[in-house]
């Protein structure tokens, strides 16, 4: 016997280097290479520090306001977070608790499978089709509830609102988390569903599209009901959450929709030009409706570009995985960065 009997053992999600160097062009985390709406930098200026002495908002009222005026639903239906990888982490030790498996892509952001290990929670995979499709079928059979992200990562593809509205159909009994962590970028939001379907919860991002990845921001918008369960879970957790300048600085971003189209409306742009640029070098890629190519070389492995290309400080993400390993994930960052990419590949292609 050892106390480590008792350990509840858990293998770690792997995010994406962090270098220290910032000398690098780094396209390997989907963050966004444009700054915060100036209203952020504006309010942090003005904080009072004083303000501190006290505990936040429970709710993040504030933020969860400006969001509910944002999509046009009541403040009932929305629940805020640190990053949206709180609140799945929340979503699933809330609704995923049947003895039958959950549901989810075989390849896709591989924190689900982690936190259905954390929480002892039984999961099976669904292979996505040869072309990273979602197979419809695949979610119709018995289940403890279901999640995917739309558009998918780190595939980039965006499945039709028709498909995602099928599967919450054929699937009353359960929670259906739609992740849209990227669906600022071409997307359609499933958000005006939540009317329709009570088991509906759709989670978003400030990490991507809103360039604040490091103040940590996520939220989930569905039924009242399902967003008061999800409050009863995080009360019975840890209460306060997101901090007070968080709260504030969050309300900026979301105020700013005009900067928010700006920068989402260039990555789109830099990114079509990009599969362009890609394709004539050789890279296949799938149509990506996000802030990131998922490609592929004809001839050069993928492994090899990845190595060649962290050499010269250009970081993008690759991952030794079944079915992925020939292939490169790669952030839209500026166009002065992907041009310099672009001539790095062209070189080393030759
Ligand atoms: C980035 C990402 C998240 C988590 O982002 P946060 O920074 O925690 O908000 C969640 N889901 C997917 C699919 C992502 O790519």
């Amino acid at each position: 016997m050892s106390w480590e009997n008792n350990v509840r053992k858990v293998e770690p999600y792997v995010a994406g280097e962090q270098p220290k160097r910032k000398d690098i062009i780094k396209l390997n985390t989907n963050e966004c290479p444009y700054p915060p709406a100036p209203g952020v930098a504006k309010k942090a200026a003005e904080m009072q520090c004083d303000d501190l002495r006290l505990y936040p908002d429970m709710n993040g009222e504030k933020l969860v306001n400006a969001l509910a005026d944002y999509y046009q639903v009541s403040p009932d239906n929305l629940f805020v977070g640190i990053g949206s990888d709180d609140v799945l982490a929340m979503a699933f030790l809330t609704f995923f608790n049947s003895d039958k498996p959950i549901l989810f892509p075989d390849i896709t952001y591989s924190f689900y499978d982690v936190w259905a290990n954390l929480y002892r929670i039984p999961y099976e995979l669904c292979p996505l089709t040869e072309d990273f499709r979602i197979n419809k079928e695949d979610y119709l059979k018995p289940n403890g509830g279901i999640i995917f992200p739309n558009p998918n990562a780190p595939t980039g593809v965006l499945e039709s609102i028709e498909l995602v509205e099928e599967i919450i159909k054929a699937n009353p009994d359960v929670v259906v988390i739609v992740d849209e962590a990227y669906v600022d970028f071409g997307g359609q939001s499933v958000v005006p569903l939540i009317e329709k379907y009570e088991n509906l919860l759709v989670v978003q991002t400030f990490s991507k599209s809103r360039a604040m990845a490091g103040m940590r921001i996520g939220f989930a918008m569905g039924s009242k009901k399902l967003i008061d369960y999800l409050k009863d879970a995080k009360f019975s957790f840890n209460s306060y959450t997101l901090n007070m300048p968080t709260i504030e600085m969050g309300v900026e971003a979301v105020e700013d929709d005009k900067y928010f189209k700006e920068i989402t409306g260039k990555i789109i742009a830099t990114r079509e030009r990009m599969k362009k640029e890609m394709a004539e070098l050789g890279f296949s890629f799938t149509d990506s409706k996000t802030n990131f190519l998922f490609a592929t070389h004809k001839e050069k492995p993928a492994k090899e570009i990845f190595e060649a290309m962290k050499e010269q400080g250009i970081y993008v993400r690759y991952w030794n995985k079944p079915r992925i390993n020939n292939h490169l994930r790669i952030t839209i960052g500026t166009d002065e960065q992907m041009d310099r990419m672009i001539a790095f590949l062209k070189d080393y292609l030759g």
